[in-house]
């Protein structure tokens, strides 16, 4: 499978140190809370399985799977949802867990949605960030890694459902996708 990257980008220990570092930050931030996580299915749940693990409060979690329709490698902002959340979250402190923030537009349209149940807080947690790519503005609050513009896969993010359990994050050729 190796001849299917380009490279790898992100090894697989400096995930893991980045992600106790993140964990840490979330503790801190929420100290004395209980907080919801809501993963986004389902690119974030190894991203969320690590992360989950190493926090020290109150945790629920929950999920919502989106569909957006667009090019195999970009999305067109037109966000349905597959699956949404089956807790309430009014009241609560939300946290968004996503693999990777792209053009921004399946964000911004979740966190619309999400603020519209009223939860006493909504926060986001990416593992990557692609700022380069951005169309539409999103407030992160945690960021595992800010990366170049390239279609990366491994460590929950796919490309044609593939490569998700590799544990580390690599640049995928493009005459894969291309
Ligand atoms: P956005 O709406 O453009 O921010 O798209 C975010 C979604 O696109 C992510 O949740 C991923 O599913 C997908 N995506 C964007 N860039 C990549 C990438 O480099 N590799 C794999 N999936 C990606
Ligand atoms: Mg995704």
């Amino acid at each position: 499978m190796r001849q299917h990257f380009e490279r790898i980008l992100i090894s697989e220990e400096d995930i893991r140190s980045r992600v106790n570092v993140m964990a840490d930050e979330i503790n801190k931030a929420y100290a004395g809370k209980d907080l919801v996580v809501i993963g986004i299915l389902r690119g974030s749940v190894i991203f969320l399985a690590d992360l989950v693990r190493q926090l020290d409060i109150p945790v629920s979690f929950d999920f919502m799977a989106v569909s957006s329709y667009g090019s195999s490698t970009e999305s067109s902002g037109i966000v349905r949802i597959n699956y949404d959340i089956k807790t309430d979250i009014r009241g609560r402190d939300v946290l968004i867990v996503e693999d990777i923030i792209d053009t921004g537009r399946t964000l911004h349209h979740l966190v619309e949605l999400l603020i519209s149940k009223q939860p006493a807080s909504l926060k986001i947690a990416t593992l990557l960030d692609k700022p380069d790519r951005r169309q539409v503005p999103v407030d992160v609050d945690f960021i595992g890694f800010t990366i170049p513009d390239e279609f990366v896969v491994g460590y929950g993010l796919d490309y044609a459902n593939k490569y998700r359990n590799l544990p580390f994050i690599a640049i995928l050729k493009r005459e894969i996708y291309e």
